[in-house]
């Protein structure tokens, strides 16, 4: 299960997560490691896109979290990657901070979780590219490790 931020314009107007440029560049990243859409589950911490495409506020996401868990409920996903700083926060807590803390796992009631860059943000400096790959060959590895990596794509 890949979390994101908040639905931007394309994904407003679709009801689609991540059609828009980031969710391209996700694609990308995704077949890059040899997973496909199909199999992942992606989606948003808050469920409507905020005024002017600010950073969700807490109550906002706070507002939207009973989605989220029932979503979660669901999929019942073995590992989480939080994308970006809104997505790490709002699941693991405050404290967190992306730069230091991006590429660490966490194990939270019985879910491995890591949180790492944004889509977004890799667009805008492309120095991200290189730790988001990094993170990307742990998430294989950690499918591998569980026994959860798609048949089709080993190598
Ligand atoms: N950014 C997000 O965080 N989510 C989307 O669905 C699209 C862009």
């Amino acid at each position: 299960m890949l979390i994101g931020e908040g639905p931007g314009e394309q994904e407003d107007k679709t009801g689609r997560p991540f059609v828009g440029p980031a969710g391209q560049l996700l694609d990308k990243i995704l077949l890059a490691v040899g997973l496909d859409r199909e199999d992942v589950y992606i989606c948003n911490i808050v469920k409507c896109r905020p005024p002017r495409n600010r950073v969700p506020e807490n109550d906002e996401c706070t507002a939207c979290m009973g989605f989220l868990r029932q979503q979660a409920a669901l999929v019942q996903p073995k590992i989480i990657i939080l994308l970006g700083a809104t997505a790490a926060k709002a699941i693991l807590g405050p404290d967190v901070r992306i730069t230091r803390d991006r590429g660490v796992w966490q194990l939270k009631k019985g879910i491995w979780m890591m949180p790492t860059f944004h889509p977004s943000a890799l667009l805008r400096d492309e120095t991200k590219k290189r730790p988001v790959w990094e993170d990307f060959k742990a998430v294989r590895e950690k499918m591998q490790i569980l026994g959860i990596f798609p048949e089709k794509a080993k190598e």
